[in-house]
């Protein structure tokens, strides 16, 4: 790897890379991103996703054009939701504003990693794909995505005629820890078990997904296509270590209570290329703190208690969902202020972070105990 000293050196073109890299070509920046397959996108392969729009009362997108990041990828607002009890009863939500963006993940024309590739490009990035980064030089920002995991999904995209819509089970038998989903827009679907535990019985757990999905909503798969990955997330104390920036999943920066980590890896993206061009590498920890900061916390409480729900622990949280919907029917509104930083959970957060041992921040992942089947360790590979 030739180092380019007048260069900004990036590693990982995904969407943290992507976006630190938008914001530093448009103030002129010289950048070069390195991306180890030979094109953006390659741990999805048409996966829908859902991008979140309730952790800020202002609208996702417009924060991100705020940024500097337009929506040039397809971003279908979803303003409905049906979630499913463990005895398989169904709940249906409302949002007069959009609750989530699906958005499609992968190399193909109209996907996010699609969309920001050529806003990259169109900025004067250069990216240099099928290169590995193994050293990044002092300065750099390192965006590489997650080194372990504390949470995976497995699951099935296919092609279907079955109508757009966003259906969640609550279900340790479906998803231990976790949920599971069905996605369905334009023809295309997503079936995914996303859990965070018993990685070992994965298979197990998407075969009665997809008996599950089949039976309530005649589930219809062509052409089915394995599909899934992992996701680590932690606090870090400081997202800066030897001379690097680290951002969105490579500092652990995830949504650690259901995933949702395209945003945040956008935000973090954008705040290294800030602190790099106002010349103060040293301000990046102040400012993701500032923005990111209280919703890390509150959400890694929030998995703390959702982690340890039984079904009855399920069935009370929809009955609080229901309760708060006859009071005002708003799904983006309830999913707010269940994420949001509370006092409590302020005042938990050092206790339950004291808990929460990330495979990101396990010196050696292939520790005795290691229950990863994704990770490098192959201590539990069948
Ligand atoms: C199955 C699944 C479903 C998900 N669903 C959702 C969802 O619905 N909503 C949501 O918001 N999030 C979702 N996520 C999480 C989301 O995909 C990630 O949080 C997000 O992609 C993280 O972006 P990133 O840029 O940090 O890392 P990545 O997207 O992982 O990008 C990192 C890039 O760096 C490259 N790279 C790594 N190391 C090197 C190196 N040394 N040199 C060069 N290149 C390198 C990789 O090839 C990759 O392209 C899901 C994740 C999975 C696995």
């Amino acid at each position: 790897m030739g180092i380019d000293k007048d260069a900004i050196t990036i590693s990982g073109a995904g969407p943290a890379g992507l976006a630190a890299a938008i914001t530093l070509a448009k103030a002129g920046q010289r950048v070069i991103v390195y991306e180890r397959h030979a094109e953006v996108g390659s741990r999805f392969h048409g996966d829908l996703q859902g991008l979140e729009n309730w952790t800020t009362t202002g609208n996702v997108l417009q924060e991100l054009a705020g940024l500097g990041i337009e929506t040039s990828f397809s971003a279908t607002p979803f303003h409905d939701v049906t979630l499913f009890d463990p005895e398989g009863h169904e709940h249906h939500y409302h949002s007069p504003q959009p609750m989530a963006y699906i958005v499609h993940r992968g190399a193909a024309a109209g996907t996010l990693d699609s969309g920001l590739k050529d806003q990259a490009l169109n900025a004067g990035v250069e990216i240099r794909f099928g290169k590995t980064c193994r050293q990044l030089p002092a300065g750099g920002i390192d965006a590489g995505g997650p080194h372990g995991a504390d949470a995976i999904g497995v699951g099935y995209l296919f092609e279907t005629d079955m109508a757009d819509g966003a259906y969640v089970a609550l279900s340790n038998q479906l998803a231990p820890g976790g949920y599971a989903y069905l996605l369905i827009q334009g023809g295309q679907g997503t079936l995914m078990s996303w859990m965070y535990a018993d990685f070992h019985n994965e298979k197990i757990h998407l075969q009665r997904c997809e008996e599950f999905f089949y039976d309530k909503m005649k589930l219809e798969m062509k052409n089915p296509r394995h599909t899934g990955g992992a996701a680590n997330f932690l606090y870090p104390r400081s997202a800066r270590k030897g001379g690097l920036l680290y951002a969105g999943e490579s500092a652990g920066f995830q949504d650690a209570l259901w995933g949702f980590g395209m945003r945040y890896a956008m935000l973090s993206g954008c705040l290294a290329a800030k602190a790099l061009l106002a010349d103060r590498p040293e301000d990046y920890d102040r400012l993701w703190h500032k923005r990111l900061g209280g919703q890390l916390q509150a959400v890694l409480v929030n998995r703390y208690f959702y982690q340890r729900m039984n079904d009855r622990g399920f069935n009370l949280l929809l009955n609080s969902i229901d309760r708060a919907m006859q009071r005002k029917p708003d799904g983006r509104r309830w999913l707010h202020d269940y994420t949001a930083l509370r006092f409590w959970k302020a005042l938990c957060f050092p206790f339950i972070n004291r808990l929460h041992h990330s495979k990101r921040s396990a010196p050696d992942a292939s520790a005795e105990d290691c229950d990863c089947t994704w990770c490098r360790c192959q201590h539990s590979r069948p």
